[in-house]
């Protein structure tokens, strides 16, 4: 099914590479690879599955999860919100809804006001223990250590002056406690981390698989968080777009700018 897959959309030339970050231009827009990976740890895979890519978007869904472990499900919901914005990933107006005293918080981690303060709320005294934190739980879903791409970092973080706005916007909102400019420092290099679509397809078989790691074995976070992940995948992983995927699919899904994952859960794969 892979192959099959593969081939029939491997000369798709529909799109093109997002180039509001620099670096992402100049991606080879060919890279195309699946991987799917069952919860008893085999792993199927079909064309390019060597090149790395920055994993982006697909981050927020592994550092909503950390706070989740680390504070708990209803920390997300209440500071955060699981509802759709039903807007753009970087919507400023959506904060302006989400406002609490409008009866808010209605946002959610996967959208990048959500993500920057859900990113600010993993625990550490320093950048580099919060940083160490979120790296190392990435590593643990994808079964091997992962690394920054540095290039992505560099041109992302030179011309991120939106999510600067959206990370102080959410500070004077009282979203993010402290330090914006960290949590979106971070958050940047949370989206710039090298992934091929191996990896991916690991990260999404330990959530089909109850948060363990279906090849390593480890469990990776508590089977209890799994469910509350995949119901805000469900609900905005594919931003203004999730009706319309939820619709066609019915699986919780997560976009990013080079490619997507989805988990089926509970006991299947992630693809
Ligand atoms: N790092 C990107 C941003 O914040 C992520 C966007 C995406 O993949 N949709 O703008």
């Amino acid at each position: 099914a892979l192959s099959e897959a593969h081939a029939k959309f491997k000369g798709l030339q529909e799109g093109k590479n997002a180039d509001y970050i620099p670096a992402l231009a100049k991606v080879d827009a060919n890279i195309f690879g699946i991987a799917l990976v069952t919860t008893d740890g085999k792993v199927y895979t079909a064309g390019d599955i060597a090149s790395q890519v920055s994993i982006q978007s697909i981050s927020k869904v592994f550092t909503m999860a950390k706070v989740m472990e680390e504070s708990g499900p209803e920390a997300i919901e209440k500071t955060i919100g699981v509802d759709a914005t039903g807007m753009r990933f970087n919507s400023i107006v959506s904060i302006e809804q989400s406002q609490k005293m409008l009866g808010g918080p209605e946002m959610n981690s996967l959208v990048n006001p959500g993500a920057i303060a859900t990113t600010s709320m993993v625990k550490g005294g320093t950048r580099a223990e919060i940083w160490n934190k979120i790296l190392s739980y990435y590593s643990d879903f994808a079964g091997r250590p992962l690394q920054v791409n540095q290039e992505v970092f560099k041109s992302e973080a030179e011309t991120n002056q939106r999510n600067k706005a959206i990370g102080a916007l959410m500070y004077a909102y009282g979203y993010i406690k402290d330090n914006p400019d960290q949590a979106t420092d971070i958050y940047t290099e949370q989206c710039s981390v090298n992934v091929n679509a191996k990896d991916l397809a690991m990260m999404a078989g330990t959530l089909a698989n109850g948060g363990k790691n279906p090849v390593t074995g480890k469990q990776v976070m508590k089977t209890a968080n799994v469910a509350p992940v995949l119901a805000v995948m469900a609900r905005a992983g594919l931003y203004d777009d999730s009706g319309k995927w939820f619709y066609h699919t019915g699986l919780p899904g997560k976009s990013g700018v080079g490619g997507g994952i989805i988990a089926v859960s509970p006991g299947k794969f992630g693809i």
